[in-house]
């Protein structure tokens, strides 16, 4: 049997539907969501990223404010912009774009974000309340990974889940939200011996390592459930996809798999966080 494509472009587009008609809700009642994004300096690849981020935010009617500092800012100057930030009302998300210059201590920066804007879920106390199951926004990687086997009515619960990789952004608040559906979570990563064997014992697999192709689909469970977030210039992810339809019993395409999810996931979290400014 052919395994279960687990099909974020088509999600995320159906998501997109929905995220448009609500915006347009909160315009009738005066609240412009609004997303706040700051880039530091001028590398490609994250210019990328912002601009298809400010590009959805366009496509759903949701207004996005584009904040562009200099490669040589300080530490202390782009706290002050994140501050500015906080303070505005009419900001209901702060995507600082990672990574910065390496003469900023990012994770001070990223810990500076207002909790209630923190809509990328990078603040150490946002993966703190959602490890502890507290209402927060999650990292928008796996919170997409989570919202895709929910869409595909997937149950994890007492599944033997493997994450490879323990990135703040993907590994870790990956591990926790599995574990928080009651997965029974094993976390690789460099230092780890033996992965295949883990591997081979896994009946969900998580690919976050960053390296092309690292994990061998011969090293793949029959049946397994297979979501590779990596996504490289080569058009391939951080799991070997071949033959995969014939292995898994559900997998993620790369492209049209994860990636679709994560910016669809941090424009939800903007609009939930401007439908709660709503209610306050
Ligand atoms: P990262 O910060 O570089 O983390 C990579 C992780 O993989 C680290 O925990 C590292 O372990 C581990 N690792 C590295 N080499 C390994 C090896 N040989 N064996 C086992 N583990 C190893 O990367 P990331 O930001 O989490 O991203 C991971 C992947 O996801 C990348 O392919 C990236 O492109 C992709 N990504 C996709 C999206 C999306 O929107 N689709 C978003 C973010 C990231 P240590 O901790 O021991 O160093």
């Amino acid at each position: 049997m052919s395994a279960l494509k687990l099909d974020g472009k088509n999600l995320s587009a159906i998501s997109e539907d929905s995220i448009k008609n609500r915006v347009a809700d909160l315009l009738k009642k005066s609240i412009n969501p609004t997303l706040a994004t700051i880039l530091v300096g001028a590398d490609p690849a994250s210019e990328t990223y912002v601009k298809m981020k400010r590009n959805t935010c366009a496509r759903v009617g949701m207004k996005s404010i584009a904040v562009e500092l200099p490669e040589n800012t300080t530490t202390e100057e782009l706290l002050d912009k994140i501050q500015d930030l906080n303070n505005n009302e009419n900001v209901h998300g702060i995507l600082l774009q990672h990574p910065v210059p390496t003469q900023i201590d990012e994770r001070k920066c990223f810990d500076a974000i207002d909790v209630k804007k923190d809509v990328d879920g990078v603040t150490c106390l946002g993966f703190g309340n959602m490890s502890m199951g507290i209402d927060a926004y999650g990292s928008c990687t796996p919170a997409g990974i989570i919202r895709l086997i929910k869409h595909y009515k997937i149950d994890v619960q007492g599944l033997n889940a493997v994450v490879v990789g323990r990135s703040p952004i993907l590994g870790k608040p990956m591990a926790m939200m599995l574990l928080n559906l009651n997965a029974t979570v094993t976390i690789c990563h460099s230092r780890t011996q033996n992965i295949d064997t883990i591997i081979k014992n896994a009946d969900l697999i998580v690919g976050a390592v960053g390296i092309p192709k690292f994990i061998k689909s011969s090293w793949i469970k029959k049946e397994a459930i297979v979501i590779d977030a990596g996504y490289h210039p080569e058009k391939c992810g951080d799991i070997d996809l071949d033959g995969i339809e014939d292995i898994a019993s559900a997998f993620t395409p790369v492209p049209g798999g994860v990636g679709p999810m994560t910016i669809n996931t941090l424009i939800l979290q903007t609009l939930q966080s401007a439908e709660k400014s709503l209610a306050n």
